[in-house]
């Protein structure tokens, strides 16, 4: 069995993608070779990697194509297809004479592919494991693209949790034009494949998420946790024709990006599961951006401790209404936040309110006229000008909370690909899925 791993092919300003060319390998290996493809994977890298174009994307085809000729074949569709005008492509192939299933890929090449999910790699690491295990490799430009072609050579054995994507592809001549997809047909279809099929659409935004608007071959991706939904759903989608279309399966949806941390210890580029205490009131800033401090959980607030260590995290414009459960957050409210730190501020992808502060401490108020007493001196207590009532001490008000214990996320809309909905379930706490 072969493993043909192949990145970065694309570019921002020309297009291409790099599943349209693993597609395109994958149709070349059975009609001109006769060979079988099991599956393609299309693995999602760690989203904070500077080189990427959009989504930090690698796939890989599992084939029982001998080696040799799938590395000649994938090479010359990777050279015929990759954007290398543009300066920033720097396509990798990477092919493995490896079994998925009855041989996994080696413990060094799996422990490569996580750490492409939730690390940083040099170009000398991709190089060193490949000479190493003698895989035969290709690339052009600086050669960055191994990184991601090795990567997801090793995804197979290194994750566990797989979901799926449907890709339509368009026609060539029309790429770059206006895409052609009837809306309506686009919201029925992700109601009747919801909640198997997952951000088809955003509800909130009315927005067709599924459909693309970068100048690429793809008409619209579908996906969701069973291969025959999904692609029920793209089947019920009305739209200028199909070129062609392909199943993936997929680390998207499954939050394999997010390490377990603590405040204190956060690194840039890097997404983490924190757990920590509200430490300031959440505040709007110019542009509509939501920050709000995140300081660790510990107990010992006024015995004289160290400060504790805050972060700040940050729910951005794009992520519209998430960004009102983020201000209903108080501060002392204690959550596990979810997200990519960049430039020391956590990015918001999820939350999850594990205790409400569900009181606060106010000046009283007198009994008689309602009104708000003053202090009466410093450790004195609280007196009512008018009528002279007094109170030993501040008065404890109940809070109306906007917020539930449980989980919270950024609308399909603001969904990074790699991070996981809701609405699929298997979280340690209430959800409130967007839709
Ligand atoms: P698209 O989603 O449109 O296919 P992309 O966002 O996947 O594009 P690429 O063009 O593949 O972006 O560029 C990402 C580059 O970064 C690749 O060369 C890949 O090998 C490299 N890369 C991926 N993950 C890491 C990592 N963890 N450390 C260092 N380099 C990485």
């Amino acid at each position: 069995m072969t493993v043909v791993g192949i990145d970065d092919t694309d570019s921002r300003e020309r297009g291409m993608c790099t599943t349209y060319v693993a597609t395109q390998v994958a149709q070349r290996l059975r009609t001109a070779e006769s060979a079988t493809v099991s599956s393609v994977l299309l693995v999602r890298l760690n989203p904070a990697v500077e080189y990427k174009t959009r989504g930090n994307a690698a796939l890989a085809i599992h084939t029982d194509c001998d080696p040799g000729r799938a590395f000649a074949l994938a090479r010359d569709r990777l050279e015929t297809l990759a954007e290398t005008g543009d300066e920033r492509t720097n396509p990798g192939l990477v092919v493995a004479d490896a079994t998925p299933e009855d041989a996994p890929v080696p413990d060094d090449v799996c422990r490569f592919s996580q750490a492409a999910i939730r690390d940083h790699l040099e170009i000398a690491d991709a190089v060193d494991l490949l000479e190493r295990r003698g895989y035969r490799s290709w690339h052009a430009g600086d050669g960055r693209g191994r990184i991601g072609a090795l990567a997801a050579i090793g995804a197979w054995s290194a994750l566990e949790e797989w979901t799926y994507e449907y890709i339509s592809y368009r026609e060539p001549d029309r790429w770059g034009t206006p895409r052609e997809v009837d809306h309506e047909s686009v919201f029925a279809a992700a109601d009747a494949g919801y909640p198997a099929v997952w951000d088809t659409v955003d509800r909130g935004e009315d927005e067709a998420v599924c459909v693309p608007h970068t100048p690429g071959p793809i008409l619209h991706g579908i996906r969701g946790d069973d291969p025959d939904a999904v692609r029920s759903v793209a089947a019920d989608i009305e739209s200028e024709p199909v070129a062609e279309s392909r199943l993936f399966v997929t680390n998207q949806g499954t939050d394999a990006h997010l390490q377990r941390g603590s405040i204190g210890t956060v690194e840039d580029g890097r997404a983490y599961r924190l757990e920590g205490r509200v430490a300031s009131e959440p505040e709007t800033r110019r542009g509509g951006h939501v920050f709000v401090d995140l300081e660790s959980p510990t107990d010992a607030a006024d015995d004289g401790a160290p400060a504790r260590e805050r972060l700040p995290c940050a729910a951005f414009e794009p992520t519209k209404r998430f960004r009102d459960r983020v201000r209903a957050l108080r501060v002392g409210d204690r959550v596990t936040a979810c997200g990519e730190v960049s430039r020391g501020t956590l990015k918001l992808e999820k939350f999850a309110v594990r205790d409400l502060v569900s009181s606060e401490r106010v000046t009283p108020t007198c009994t008689d006229c309602g009104r708000t007493m003053e202090s009466a001196g410093r450790d004195q207590g609280y007196r009512c000008r008018d009528c002279g009532t007094q109170a030993a001490e501040k008065a404890t008000r109940r809070l109306e909370r906007d917020l539930e214990p449980g989980w919270y996320e950024v609308p399909p809309c603001a969904r990074r690909h790699i991070a996981k909905p809701l609405v699929r379930g298997g979280f340690d706490a209430p959800t409130h899925p967007e839709r």
